[in-house]
């Protein structure tokens, strides 16, 4: 048979399609003092219009997932309704044209990271799968009887689950470093725990509870110095912080695009690239063989090795939008604006009798957390619900860090680039309004 010209995953021909109209120009966002004005912001965002309970809705919990801007709920469109086709297996305009707006994404979220290579970025359908992914790949590959995974006490069930699976198919054990009373991990503890067993360290960027973040450069290093690999669940810290994965110098990296202003099942898991050429497959299919015949198979090259099936194309152009958003916002600036409202809330939730809050690090972003003296957190939830004011209550997929507090649950509010200091007004009213029901 005469070879083909073209092959099927070679570098895209057509133009990307992935970018939607240019953004309006960032400095329509800016005040005077080149600070972000949320409520420029918001405007972008239309279900922030919407009422809830006949009240205007006060979104506090974009740490659970954060709305989406019109730039992304268009690019998403306009792919759908011009360009849909499967990638990376047509000869046809259409699909020729849709691989060349999922590998423009890609190389969009390798540069958000600051990747080596697109090889380095595999698309998931979140942090969960991601991580999922890693556990089972890599640990069943490396980890064996007696070995150690050292994780931390404020890690999301996302980040204990899978290497509880893990370590159990190879007779190895789940460590998990101490927290101090404010909610940081236990530095001398965990350079403790970090021993002569331990095979991998898997720690949270910042935690979805408390708001802590982890120190993850140093405890990096100090995992690299003993030859440990280290594996960030970067969820929460993705929407509020720059994350350079050179600079982190960490092997793994996990986020979820629901939490950064995409759409939900679309994920990324980055890896380093000796680390994950050297990992098997973990799901077998199309699109991640080069052939394969009864007998036996072969594998594709990285990235697509890891991406059996057809992924979620419209999530990875919909995240690509997401991330040029902020990169429009500006990235420093979004952090900056998101440290302001969380410290404002913090002083002003320091006011109101009976509430105790749950997580005082010295380094926090994004989560207020909190209890109110004899009021259940639900029913917390509830009244503010009530109120048009969304918070989360519960344990929030961290049992285990609910259990070192002795709690069973508590109120988390949580900031995003569209939050307003007029949001948290919104939130001690309805703080009020719960201690007058319970007085
Ligand atoms: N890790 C952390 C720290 C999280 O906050 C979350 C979600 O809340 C996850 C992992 C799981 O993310 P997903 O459900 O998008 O996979």
């Amino acid at each position: 048979m005469n070879r083909p010209l073209t092959q099927p995953h070679a570098p895209p021909q057509a133009p990307a399609q992935a970018r939607d109209s240019a953004p309006p120009a960032a400095s329509a966002y800016l005040d005077a003092q080149g600070r972000l004005r949320p409520e420029r912001v918001r405007a972008d965002f239309p279900i922030l219009g919407r009422e809830v309970h006949g009240r205007p809705l006060v979104y506090l919990d974009s740490a659970a997932s954060a709305q989406q801007p019109r730039a992304v709920l268009e690019a998403v469109e306009r792919y759908a309704t011009t360009t849909h086709a499967n990638v990376h297996r047509g000869v046809h305009a259409l699909s020729q044209e849709a691989t060349a707006a999922f590998e423009a994404a890609r190389d969009t979220v390798r540069r958000y990271l600051n990747a080596r290579s697109t090889r380095e970025i595999i698309f998931t359908r979140g942090t969960t799968e991601a991580i999922n992914l890693v556990a089972q790949s890599w640990g069943g590959a490396q980890l064996q009887a007696g070995d150690e995974v050292l994780v931390t006490h404020l890690e999301h069930h996302a980040n204990i689950v899978p290497w509880q699976m893990a370590c159990a198919r190879a007779g190895a054990r789940l460590v998990a470093a101490p927290l101090t009373p404010a909610g940081e991990v236990d530095a001398g503890a965990f350079a403790q725990l970090l021993g002569p067993r331990t095979r991998l360290v898997a720690i949270a960027h910042v935690s979805n509870a408390l708001g802590t973040v982890l120190p993850v450069a140093g405890m990096v290093a100090l995992a690299h110095a003993r030859g440990v690999p280290v594996l960030v669940d970067g969820a929460q810290a993705i929407a509020h912080q720059r994350v350079d994965v050179q600079r982190l110098d960490c092997d793994f990296y996990a986020f979820s695009g629901h939490k950064i202003y995409g759409p939900t099942g679309i994920g990324v898991l980055y890896g380093r690239e000796s680390l994950l050429a050297a990992m098997p497959p973990w799901q077998g299919g199309g699109d991640m063989i080069l052939s394969v015949a009864i007998e036996r198979s072969t594998y594709n090259e990285l990235p697509w090795k890891f991406e059996a099936g057809t992924p979620n194309i419209s999530g990875a152009i919909g995240l690509a939008a997401a991330l040029d958003y902020l990169e429009m916002l500006g990235r420093e600036r979004v952090a900056a604006h998101g440290q302001e409202l969380l410290a404002v809330a913090t002083a002003r939730l320091r006011t109101v009798p009976g509430l105790t809050l749950v997580g005082t690090a010295a380094s926090k972003c994004g989560v207020a957390s909190f209890t109110l003296a004899g009021i259940h957190p639900h029913d917390v939830g509830t009244i503010l619900d009530r109120e048009g004011v969304a918070v989360r209550s519960g344990h929030h997929c961290a049992m285990p860090v609910m259990t070192w507090y002795g709690l069973a649950a508590t109120v988390r509010a949580s900031f995003g680039c569209y939050n307003t200091r007029a949001d948290i007004d919104q939130l001690l009213a309805g703080l009020d309004k719960v201690r007058e029901v319970f007085a």
